[in-house]
């Protein structure tokens, strides 16, 4: 095996990696709609963006991958970085820099591999999309074309990312060393951690624009049984997913959290019970209107959901008593039949 070396570059582009305000953040809707399309498009297992930190690749974005992150050293993606040109590996295990990579000789057993480099706006090559296969195969000439395109399109939105995030929470300054342990590894979402980290600033905000602040508790149905039917590996794409699906269902300013297990959860500012039920609903919609999608087949995943409303004045540090509040309502809703949002 041959690892990845260090791009002579390696402090300017570390720097504007960290500028980026990418790493260390939950997943972003339009970059996981555009890995599913290339997903699709090039019939591959796996699509994603991987950013190169000092000794780290971090996925900002992963479709059909469970890892949120991996060793620099022995990544496909730090070769990547190192050049303009689309990294392409035809077959890993007849390739000397990767046929003894654990990538490829373990989980997720890579033979065909194809990168390209993402920059940031300095030109620093800070990460790459790639996409990868168990099997082996060709890059036709129209797909490298089309991973210039997705090169394209995604370094737009890194920095449509990077506007929001100067625009948004993150005005409290938490730099990526601390956000990375208020994000939950498996889902990307915001721990109990990050609730609270958070709180503050948004009760402020709440104040300030005299909203209320909206807690969505929600629970997978039939989790259990899920796990025991499509394996742990099956219900941890579950979990990853239904993070993917939150984040692609709430509005930009609305807090998507993974409290424990199963459980994950919405803080939203809103003007109204109105407001919150239909921050609810949608969440509950897009999980049940269509399947998820497993490596062993789809399956039908439901959530049921708990809501509470408080003046920002009434929300105390950690929100104790909002959550019990929603979680109330949760249990009502599980009671009553599941797959539904129940007032609390
Ligand atoms: P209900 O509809 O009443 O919520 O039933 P349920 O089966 O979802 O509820 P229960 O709380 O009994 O089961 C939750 C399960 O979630 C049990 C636990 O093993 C599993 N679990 C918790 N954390 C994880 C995780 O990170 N990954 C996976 N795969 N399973 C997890
Ligand atoms: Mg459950
Ligand atoms: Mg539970």
């Amino acid at each position: 095996m041959i690892e990845a070396s260090i791009p002579a570059d390696e402090q300017q582009r570390l720097a504007a990696l960290r500028a980026m305000q990418l790493l260390d953040t939950p997943p972003d809707p339009h970059i996981d709609a555009l890995l599913r399309i290339a997903q699709r498009l090039f019939g591959v297992g796996s699509a994603l963006v991987s950013l190169i930190d000092t000794d780290r690749q971090w996925f900002k974005g992963r479709i059909g991958a469970t890892n949120l992150e991996g060793p620099r050293n022995v990544s496909f993606c730090g070769h990547t970085i190192l050049s303009d040109d689309i990294l392409y590996v035809q077959d890993a295990h007849a390739d000397e820099r990767f046929f003894d990579n654990p990538a490829v000789t373990g989980y997720p057993f890579v033979r065909f591999y194809a990168g390209i480099a993402l920059h940031a706006p300095d030109g620093s090559r800070i990460g790459s999309f790639c996409v990868h296969d168990t099997a082996p195969r060709e890059l036709t000439d129209s797909e490298r074309e089309a991973m210039g395109d997705f090169q394209q399109l995604l370094e737009a939105l890194f920095v449509a990312h990077q506007l929001r995030m100067d625009a948004a929470w993150l005005q409290e300054a938490l730099g990526a060393a601390e956000r990375r342990a208020l994000i939950d590894p498996l889902t990307q979402l915001w721990n109990r951690q990050g609730l609270r980290t958070m709180l503050p600033a948004i009760i402020s905000r709440a104040e300030r624009e005299g909203l209320l602040v909206g807690f969505v508790y929600g629970d997978l149905d039939h989790f259990k049984r899920i796990n025991d039917e499509r394996g742990h590996a099956g219900g941890d794409q579950v979990l990853i997913q239904a993070g993917q699906r939150m984040v692609a269902t709430i509005r930009p300013h609305d807090l998507a959290l993974r409290l424990g297990g199963e459980e994950l959860a919405v803080l939203a500012l809103v003007q109204g019970q109105d407001e919150l039920d239909t921050v609810a609903e949608r969440l509950r919609e897009s999980f049940c209107r269509h399947a998820f999608e497993l490596e062993d087949g789809p399956l039908e995943v439901t959530i049921s959901l708990g809501t509470a409303l408080a003046a920002a004045q009434d929300v105390d540090g950690a929100a104790q008593n909002l959550i019990a509040r929603a979680d109330a309502a949760l249990y009502r809703a599980k009671r009553e039949g599941r797959n539904r949002v129940v007032r609390g």
